[in-house]
């Protein structure tokens, strides 16, 4: 236990919320920065997002060698990734290696599920109470609560007297689940059930795919990694992650293009088929203007149109999962094998865009006139997004403001880091920070180090107190909405505004200035004396 110059006991400097990627580097970083830290998870385990997510085909769609930390040397040196895009079982036991190799465990407590945090004006800290029932006082808190933690469960009719079993694929069972035999119905086709479809189609008796919005989804080309290249990876990796850097997304990929309306149709073409078969998800970035120009987001959407309809034998069938929206607008997915799942004879395709499941009977799904019999529904629904987990909390700042009702109608931040109101509370990839625009654990170790640099920055000034200034956290949300507009990213609905959620404001949370400019802003705020900021 430390004291702190108003002598106010508190039990830790810092209070981590999230065993995730981030909580678990902010508790490594603080602990190296001489501050005392302990991690609140609710799950019974670490890797957040990996430890929740088990459901068939589950890995990243961001390569392993970019979808690892960089903090450590040795630890980027000695572990060896087995496959282009990670299953969720090797992330999870690379998290869980991390855990031990930097001797986190004993700082965590599991199952231990944050449900308040109420600023305590009077002493500078933060009271945190769990649903345990335990109370801590930290001077600072980091919620590291995860931009895609809180399931979505749409309100269904009739969903408690379905007498099969359920799913969500966040929050999937940690022993499996055998649906051989079974006649399972999956709802949503989003980048979960996308990856989840093609394995569980080969197992089920049948499967029903209840679809609203077509997606677009990229081959992922995954394959194994052989020694060679990783090797040639490991030998300048501190070069590749600083290149990262650089790139609007962090990941060190150049377009074919600046514009894919400066080539030939034919050339084109070719460029759409090289980088469709190699890339990934790195196919979105094939020329620079495909986000930003109609013109050059048609000839993609057409591109990946095409594709679809060659890939699916049945052309009503094509037809329905050949999207409507501009490419990218929507997160893009990246399968294995999705579409010609579809040429399956135990696969069927409903579309409920223009007539919604009318509800959930005891043995199956209606929609419209049809019952489909159904032994197993798997949700496959999406998230409460970047600010779903804070104000799923009771977390109350300056005179008592919730943060509920502060982001009732926009979710405002400084950064996405730090909220007026709610001083020495900081947040990892919330609203107003790149979040899911770019590599997720790069992001969360670019918050964390400039946290740390923060809280050290208050600590040999003798202060004990920082919070965003009203003005400084407008101009910044302003900027954000200006940026978003500019992108086609912000032109459907999506989780990205919030448009999953009924009730939930339209914003467009993660911020579309591109990794660079972000982080040149979050240095210069911190090299003139943390402007925008007051600290006490
Ligand atoms: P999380 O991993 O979500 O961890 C947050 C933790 O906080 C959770 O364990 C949760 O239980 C805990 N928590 C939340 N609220 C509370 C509370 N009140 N009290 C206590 N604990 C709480 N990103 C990429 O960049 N590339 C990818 O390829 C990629 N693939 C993904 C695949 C899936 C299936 C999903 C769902 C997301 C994916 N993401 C990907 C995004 C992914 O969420 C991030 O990359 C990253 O794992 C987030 O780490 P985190 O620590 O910030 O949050
Ligand atoms: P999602 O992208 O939000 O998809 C949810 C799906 O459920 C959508 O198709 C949505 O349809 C549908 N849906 C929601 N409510 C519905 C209703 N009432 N009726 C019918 N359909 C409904 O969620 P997700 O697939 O879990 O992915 C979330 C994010 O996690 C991704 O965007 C990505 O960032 C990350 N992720 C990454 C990977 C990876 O490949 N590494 C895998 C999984 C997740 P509408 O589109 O019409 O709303």
């Amino acid at each position: 236990m430390s004291t702190t110059p108003s002598q106010t006991p508190i039990d830790y400097d810092v209070l981590i919320v999230g065993a995730g990627f981030a909580g678990l580097y902010a508790l490594h970083k603080m602990r190296q920065s001489g501050f005392s830290a302990h991690i609140f998870e609710a799950g019974n385990g670490v890797g957040g997002t990996w430890y929740w997510n088990r459901y068939p085909g589950c890995r990243c769609d961001i390569e392993s060698i970019h979808y690892s930390y960089q903090f450590d040397e040795d630890l980027q040196q000695d572990w060896v990734w087995t496959e282009r895009y990670a299953t969720q079982p090797e992330i999870l036991s690379y998290i869980e290696h991390v855990a031990d190799r930097f001797d986190l465990r004993k700082d965590i407590d599991l199952n231990t599920r944050v449900t308040d945090a109420l600023w305590q004006e009077e002493d500078s800290c933060w009271l945190v109470k769990t649903e345990t029932g335990q109370e801590v006082r930290a001077r600072y808190c980091i919620m590291a609560t995860g931009p895609l933690s809180v399931p979505n469960m749409p309100e269904f009719k009739g969903l408690e007297t379905f007498t099969g079993d359920t799913y969500h694929t966040g929050l999937w069972p940690h022993d499996g689940v055998d649906f051989k035999g079974k006649r399972v119905a999956i709802i949503g086709t989003g980048s979960s059930a996308i990856q989840s479809i093609p394995l569980i189609a080969k197992q089920a008796k049948h499967l029903t795919v209840f679809q609203r919005t077509a997606n677009y989804a990229i081959p992922a080309a995954n394959r194994p990694l052989n020694a060679g290249e990783l090797d040639a990876v490991k030998a300048d990796y501190a070069t590749l992650r600083t290149r990262g850097k650089q790139y609007p997304t962090t990941i060190p990929v150049d377009p074919a293009g600046p514009s894919a309306l400066d080539v030939s149709d034919d050339e084109r073409e070719n460029i759409y088929e090289e980088w469709w078969q190699t890339k990934g998800l790195m196919f979105q970035a094939t020329f620079a203007d495909l986000l930003f120009v109609d013109e050059a987001n048609d000839t993609v959407s057409d591109f990946v149109r095409r594709k679809i309809q060659s890939l699916v034998e049945d052309p009503k069938v094509a037809a329905i999962l050949t999207p409507e929206n501009p490419f990218g607008c929507k997160r893009m997915c990246v399968d294995t094998d999705y579409y010609k799942t579809f040429n399956r004879t135990n696969v069927t395709l409903v579309d409920v865009k223009e007539t919604p499941i009318d509800r959930i009977v005891p043995n199956g799904v209606l929609v419209g006139e049809t019952t489909y019999d159904i032994d197993a529904v798997i949700f496959a629904t999406g998230y409460d997004a970047v600010t779903g987990a804070m104000t799923k909390m009771n977390i109350r700042g300056r005179d008592n403001i919730g943060l509920r009702e502060k982001w009732g109608d926009s979710p405002a931040s400084l950064l996405g880091i730090t909220i007026h109101g709610f001083p020495n509370l900081f947040t990892i990839n919330g609203p107003g920070s790149p979040s899911a625009l770019v590599n997720m654990i790069t992001g969360s170790e670019h918050h964390v180090d400039w946290i740390a640099d923060c809280l050290l920055h208050l600590r040999e000034s003798g202060n004990t107190m920082i919070e965003a200034d009203k003005s400084a956290e407008d101009s910044w949300m302003a900027h954000n909405q200006v940026v978003g507009q500019a992108s086609i990213r912000s032109a459907c609905d999506s989780w990205y505004l919030g448009a999953n959620i009924p009730g939930k404001p339209r914003v467009f949370m993660p911020y579309l200035g591109g990794f660079p400019a972000y982080a040149e802003k979050c240095a210069a705020v911190a090299r003139d004396g943390y402007e925008g900021l007051e600290i006490a």
